[in-house]
């Protein structure tokens, strides 16, 4: 029996939609506010999905659809200025497919770092809770996930909730995050542009971070004129072993610049407030691990909210029965006990890996020009590092599913109907 606990998902983004879909399967009740008049519009850069994601894609039922719309990538490297392939990452991939049973895809379809003025007002807490909306409307549930992106709404108000809460004046209370959690230390540009410019079997361009010259906690967007600026700057820089910036700029689709935030919260929940994706955590995206880790945050979340919703008080007599404020506490915060296993490190190897490619200091530079690529065995050492972080990736508890990927290392989660058969 379906209960009639329902979830007011803010951001349509990638995160906030993947939730919905999550939340579908799992038949939970959902409304999704996104603020932008269309979801479809591709307005951010390429996204990646580790093979980890496309398992649950695959619970889903969306994987071959994302693979019509995605190209695995097979290969990668670093250029200098001048075009000379100094680091060739030949074997990385062939490498995570023997790992892990599939390579990754890179679609075109995502939306990232959003800037203008956010549209929805406090969530009253603690229950019902209700977002009222810029035009008005008024959208009244049990549970308002903030799935709004690295400037969120959500986690502000959760903010001030927590704030409004603690007796501790705010300094002296660990748990509280600063109001802009996040340090940008780098800047970055990108576009997307017809596919056919490249090699089928060529990776998407990765961004070029530039260091700031100061780190800032503050928000920063680019206008238009500044983001011709900067890709005049790098017009020359090679994206492939054929192709400069120049060459494919010109025939973009769209293009972006944005600061990278890098952080990760200390408080996920509150109330009846949780946040997800960029709104709880920021990584540099070279690795391209945040929407990855934004899935794996809806996948943690939705396993503890289903158990929760489905037990036995709350059906079939008491359809209108939901958890008590308890029990939901205790559930949301399992899945950040959940996260916080693995969601740091991700972010902390992404700032790490940013830092080679842009030559951080003297250090990185001697390391990723010159050292790294001579190294025996770097790749497979690279290959089998992530494998061995991605393996503990948690799939759907809820949607039974034939394993789509063996490789050689095995999934910590297995998938629920490999489960079924094992205690068969
Ligand atoms: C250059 C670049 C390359 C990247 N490559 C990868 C990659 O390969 N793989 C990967 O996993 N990640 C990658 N990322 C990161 C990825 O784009 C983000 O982690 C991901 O978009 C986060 O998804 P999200 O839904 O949490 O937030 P967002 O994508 O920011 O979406 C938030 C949504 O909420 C909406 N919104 C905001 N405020 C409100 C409000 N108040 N009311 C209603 N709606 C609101 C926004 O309009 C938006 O639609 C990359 C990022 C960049 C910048």
């Amino acid at each position: 029996m379906k209960s009639s606990f329902k979830v007011i998902i803010v951001g349509g983004g990638p995160v906030g939609l993947t939730a919905a879909h999550a939340l579908q399967h799992a038949g939970i009740d959902f409304v999704v506010l996104e603020r932008r008049s269309s979801i479809y519009d591709d307005v951010g850069a390429s996204l990646v999905l580790r093979p980890s994601s496309l398992r649950v894609m695959h619970q889903l039922g969306l994987l071959d659809k994302l693979r019509s719309i995605g190209t695995a990538i097979h290969t990668g490297g670093s250029f200098t200025a001048e075009g000379f392939k100094f680091r060739r990452g030949d074997e990385v991939f062939p490498a995570i497919q023997a790992n892990l049973g599939t390579l990754p895809p890179a679609s075109t379809q995502a939306s990232a770092s959003p800037t203008s003025p956010p549209s929805s007002d406090a969530p009253d807490a603690p229950a019902p809770a209700r977002v009222t909306c810029a035009d008005g409307s008024i959208y009244e549930g049990d549970l308002v996930l903030g799935a709004d992106g690295v400037h969120s709404i959500v986690r502000r108000i959760m903010r001030a909730q927590l704030l409004a809460s603690d007796p501790a004046p705010a300094p002296a209370s660990a748990d509280i995050d600063p109001e802009n959690p996040f340090t940008t230390y780098y800047r970055t540009m990108w576009f997307s542009f017809p596919a056919p410019r490249l090699a089928s079997r060529a990776p998407p361009p990765t961004p070029t971070p530039t260091k700031l010259d100061h780190p800032t906690t503050e928000r920063r967007s680019y206008s238009e004129q500044e983001r011709a600026q900067y890709w005049r700057l790098f017009r020359d820089l090679a994206v492939t072993d054929k192709y400069k910036v120049g060459d494919l700029y010109p025939t973009r689709y769209s293009d972006g610049m944005a600061n990278l935030e890098e952080g990760v919260l200390r408080r996920w929940h509150h109330g009846r407030i949780v946040l997800a994706g960029d709104a709880c955590h920021k990584a540099t995206p070279n690795l391209g691990l945040g929407f990855n880790n934004g899935l794996q945050d809806v996948v943690a979340l939705v396993n503890r909210l289903h158990p929760l919703l489905s037990s036995p008080s709350l059906a079939p007599e008491h359809a209108d029965a939901k958890p008590d404020a308890q029990a939901l506490d205790v559930a949301l915060a399992g899945y950040q006990t959940a996260r916080m296993l693995l969601a740091p490190d991700d972010h902390y190897i992404s700032s790490v890996v940013t830092r080679l490619w842009a030559w951080h200091n003297t250090i990185y530079w001697f390391l990723d020009r010159y050292l790294l690529p001579i190294l025996p065995g770097m790749d497979a050492w690279v290959a089998n590092a992530s494998a061995q972080a991605e393996c503990k990736g948690e799939v759907l508890d809820y949607i039974p599913a034939d394993e789509p990927f063996v490789g050689k290392v095995p999934w910590v989660h297995a998938m629920p109907s490999l489960v079924a058969k094992d205690s068969a």
